[in-house]
């Protein structure tokens, strides 16, 4: 029956004026991706949803009114909130559509219009704490959309996993309290933005509710399906999400210019497969990604389509250019020992 609805997305140029000129996270990543959507065909067999502004209340059920003061301010000076965090003079507008576009894509899944989506944002989110923008991230996409399908939608528990190669940091402190949202996280650790440690598990009534899978540096395919299987499978089922939100971030790939992991464009397949499967079994496939890192422009636009195409089931092609990765990949036994014990899993 949900088979036969189509995969929703956002696009919106106007975020490609957030631009800084040899800034990893410039305009040339969206444009690229769009540029090979278009020449694929896909878009056809999409449905496309309009990237409307997120409202002061919708940015307010997670930032601080002072935060987007600041954020507002800084646009307005053309000013970096900190070394790597650029706003541009239409980079507010930029991020309010990029939350507000996310909430769109979500609203035509929670209304029955989609099965499941793709908002093809920037700038980024899941850095971006209730107070503060950091890495490259302005409002916290990821966990507005969550709020708003709560507090518009009715939904009670919402999961999100980010497997960005960093850390979600600003997602994690939104929802460190809060045992409606169970936020799991796969990253590179230690490295930037330093956090994401297995014993952080949430807070209070959160507690449990925070999932950290912390991988050295060099885990590959076989680990990021392992902590899939071994640690997300079993929680998600436990906890029973009415809706998954994904932080897509394509930056774990091992020819990513920011990080050290490994990670393979059909690794990534194998993972969205996981978690289309995941939110088939628990939410009648209620399941929408969200763009967040990712710098090798190549393997951004190709994992995109090969997303999209997974979600829409156009076809079972995995287009992969860049091929596997030269290195031997490192395990991550231990560190999934860790966290499955952190969790009350073995
Ligand atoms: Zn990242």
């Amino acid at each position: 029956m949900t088979a036969t609805l189509p995969t929703a997305y956002c696009y919106d140029p106007f975020n490609l004026r957030h631009h800084l000129d040899g800034h990893p996270e410039n305009r040339q990543r969206l444009a690229g991706a769009w540029r090979l959507l278009e020449e694929d065909g896909i878009l056809s067999s999409l449905l496309a949803v309009p990237s409307l502004p997120a409202s002061d209340e919708q940015l307010l059920r997670v930032h601080t009114r002072r935060h987007l003061e600041n954020v507002a301010r800084a646009a307005a000076l053309e000013a970096h909130l900190d070394a790597d965090t650029y706003v541009a003079r239409d980079s507010e507008q930029a991020a309010r559509l990029a939350a507000g576009g996310l909430c769109q894509v979500v609203d035509a899944v929670l209304t029955g219009r989609a099965r499941n989506g793709f908002a093809l944002v920037r700038p980024p989110g899941h850095h971006a704490t209730p107070d503060r923008g950091m890495g490259f991230c302005l409002y916290n996409n990821v966990a507005v959309a969550a709020r708003f399908a709560q507090a518009e939608h009715g939904v009670a528990r919402v999961l999100i996993v980010d497997f960005d190669v960093h850390h979600g940091n600003g997602t994690q402190d939104a929802f460190y309290s809060d045992p409606t949202v169970l936020v799991f996280n796969t990253h590179q650790y230690p490295f930037y933005p330093g956090t994401g440690h297995w014993r952080e598990i949430g807070h209070g009534p959160g507690a449990g509710a925070t999932v950290n899978v912390p991988f050295p540096a060099g885990v590959g395919d076989e680990g990021y399906a392992e902590a899939f299987d071994q640690v997300l499978l079993p929680i998600a089922r436990r906890f029973g999400p009415e809706l998954i939100l994904v932080s897509a971030g394509f930056d774990a790939h091992w020819n990513d210019p920011l990080a050290g992991m490994q990670l393979t464009i059909p690794g990534y397949a194998d993972l969205v497969e996981r978690l289309m499967a995941l939110a088939d079994e628990t939410c009648d496939g209620r399941l929408v990604f969200t763009l967040e890192g990712g710098y090798h422009l190549q393997v951004l636009a190709h994992c995109i389509l090969n997303t999209l195409r997974q979600l829409s089931g156009v076809s079972d092609a995995i287009s992969d250019p860049l091929g596997p990765c030269p290195w031997p990949s490192r395990r991550a036994d231990d560190v999934l020992a860790h966290v499955r014990r952190a969790h009350g899993l073995s």
